[in-house]
Formats: structure tokens, C-alpha cells, sequence
């Protein structure tokens, strides 16, 4: 507690007694973990999910700091691992307070050819990995999660406007954004929230595998009103803040974190 003047006010975010899952952290760099690693300074119980056996290591290594953070394998194609990783959510926490779905793919070889030939298949797999994904998972989430719950997923500008290479994941991102209304709108009943942030380009694993990442980063920031990129920390506080309750009002909309990119109509100066 602080004060200014007469007004007491508060610094920090309290989850103590929260618990949440978290999905798609790969490494330090992934954007999953700038908003996990804020969920556990703010001390909320925390279980993170990895798609394979060969991410389990460096996960752990990434959680050892903090004594008890539990962890779960899940490919969130795959109905049964959502099932067993929801029953050992069920298991450990009881209920479940908030959600990050912080995952995509796409085939790269959809990333580096034509728009127009998209294969079907690819088109599938983009859109399952990255979009039905939140779907499911908000699905199997249900019956835990508590009242004033949370949900929030990354998605990017290129849903709204021509990103070129970006292709079917820009399409797989405007499922996603849909998507995240007609979530927020179900749950929204049962006092559950669901945003999505709209990230700027940001060097992360996933980021790699677009054709022409480096001059994305560099041109972004030239465009944006900040004349900078946005950075993961920045992402990791807007995640915190649309899970916890100081954004109780806010659902079904995507928030940009993007030094201010997506304003922009034009540049010339
Ligand atoms: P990242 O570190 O590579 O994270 C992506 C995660 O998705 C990885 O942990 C990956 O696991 C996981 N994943 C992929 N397929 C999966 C599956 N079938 N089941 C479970 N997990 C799966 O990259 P990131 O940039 O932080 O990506 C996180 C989110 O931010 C994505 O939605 C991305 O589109 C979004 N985003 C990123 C940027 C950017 O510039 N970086 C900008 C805007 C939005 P594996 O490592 O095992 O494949």
C-alpha cells in the first residue's frame, strides 16, 4: 500500500489462492511465459502444459525457481491429452481460475508460398492448432472454472489486414479473434471472461518460422506511433491485467500491445 496526497492506493497484483493453466511456453522467449511468469510473481498456483516430451526438460528448468509450479503434457489436437490434462487440473487445483492458450502453428511451407495455394490440409492443420484449439480447451476448462474466471490468448494483426507470408495463419487469427467473442459471449453467463491480445512481431521460436521475420520487426517499428516494437514484458502486463480482476468489465474484445502499429493509417515523415 502507498499513498499519494490523501489517497491510499495499491501497487501489485495479489493471486495468491488462484490457480491457472498455462499453454504454450517453449522457452524463455515465448510469449506464453511473459504472461506466465507475471501469473506466478503475482503468486498464482500455476500448471504449465507442453505438447511433447522434448519441451518437459527446459520447462522445468524455466520453473524451478518456483517451488511447486506443477506440469502437464498436452497436444491440443489431441481430445484425450485435453481430457487427462484437465482431470489432473481437476486433481491438483480442484477448480481453475485462469487460462493462457498461448499456441499456433502452421506448416511453414504455407508461410512461404502464395495465398492461393493454401492446400487444404494445411489449411486444416493452421486452423485446428491455432484457432479450434481455444475452442476445445475452453470446452474441457468449463466445469472448473470459477466465477470471475479468465481466459486470454495471443493473436496478431495480420487477422484485420494483408501480412504478407503471413497467409493462412492470418485466417487461423481471425477464427481465433472470432472465435474469442462468441467464447466470451457463452461464458459470460457464468461471470467467465475471454480477450485476446493482438502482440506486435516479437523474436520468439514461433516467430522464426515466418518468412522475412527481421525486416517485419524492423519496418514495424518505423510504422508504429511509438517508433519502436513492442516488447514480451509489455505482453506479460496486459496478460496479467486482462486475467485479473482490475479488467472485470472487459470481455471478447482483442487489445493491441503493439507500441501503437495498428493506429496507424500511413508514414511519410
Ligand atoms: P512460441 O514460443 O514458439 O510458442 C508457441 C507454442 O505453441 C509452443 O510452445 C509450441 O510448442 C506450441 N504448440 C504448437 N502446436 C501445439 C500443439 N499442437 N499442442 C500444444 N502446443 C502447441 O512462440 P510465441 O510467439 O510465443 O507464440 C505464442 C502465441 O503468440 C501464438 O499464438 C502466436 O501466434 C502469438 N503471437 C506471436 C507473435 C510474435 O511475433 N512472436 C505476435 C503476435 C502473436 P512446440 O514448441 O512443442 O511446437
Amino acid at each position: 500500500m502507498g499513498r499519494r496526497g490523501n489517497l491510499p492506493y495499491m501497487i501489485g497484483i495479489d493471486l495468491s489462492g488462484k490457480t491457472a493453466l498455462v499453454m504454450g511456453v517453449t522457452n524463455s522467449y515465448s510469449l506464453g511465459w511473459a504472461i506466465g511468469e507475471k501469473l506466478l510473481q503475482a503468486g498464482a498456483k500455476c500448471i504449465f502444459s507442453y505438447q511433447g516430451e522434448r519441451l518437459k526438460p527446459a520447462l522445468e528448468k524455466l520453473l524451478a525457481p518456483y517451488e511447486g509450479t506443477l506440469t502437464g503434457q498436452c497436444d491440443v489436437t489431441n481430445e484425450a491429452e485435453l481430457e487427462s490434462l484437465f482431470a489432473q487440473i481437476k486433481a491438483e487445483f480442484g477448480s481453475l481460475d485462469y487460462i493462457v492458450h498461448a499456441v499456433a502453428y502452421a506448416p511453414r511451407a504455407s508461410m512461404e508460398g502464395r495465398f492461393v495455394d493454401t492446400t487444404q490440409e494445411d489449411w486444416n492443420t493452421a486452423l485446428s492448432v491455432s484457432a479450434y484449439s481455444l475452442v476445445s480447451v475452453a470446452r474441457h476448462a468449463e466445469p472448473l472454472l470459477n466465477e470471475g474466471g479468465s481466459i486470454v490468448t495471443l493473436t496478431y494483426y495480420a487477422s484485420q489486414k494483408v501480412v504478407p507470408k503471413y497467409n493462412v495463419m492470418g485466417i487461423a487469427k481471425a477464427a481465433l479473434e472470432a472465435s474469442t467473442r462468441y467464447l466470451a459471449y457463452e461464458l459470460g453467463s457464468k461471470n467467465v471472461r475471454v480477450n485476446a491480445i493482438s502482440a506486435g512481431p516479437m523474436r520468439t521460436v514461433a516467430a522464426k518460422s515466418i518468412p522475412g521475420f527481421t525486416s517485419m520487426l524492423s519496418k514495424a517499428a518505423e510504422m508504429a506511433a511509438l517508433k519502436r516494437n513492442a516488447t514480451s514484458e509489455e505482453v506479460g502486463k496486459l496478460g496479467l491485467f486482462l486475467l485479473s480482476d482490475l479488467s472485470s468489465g472487459i470481455t471478447g474484445e482483442t487489445t493491441y500491445v503493439d507500441a501503437g502499429y495498428n493506429i496507424m493509417g500511413m508514414s511519410f515523415e
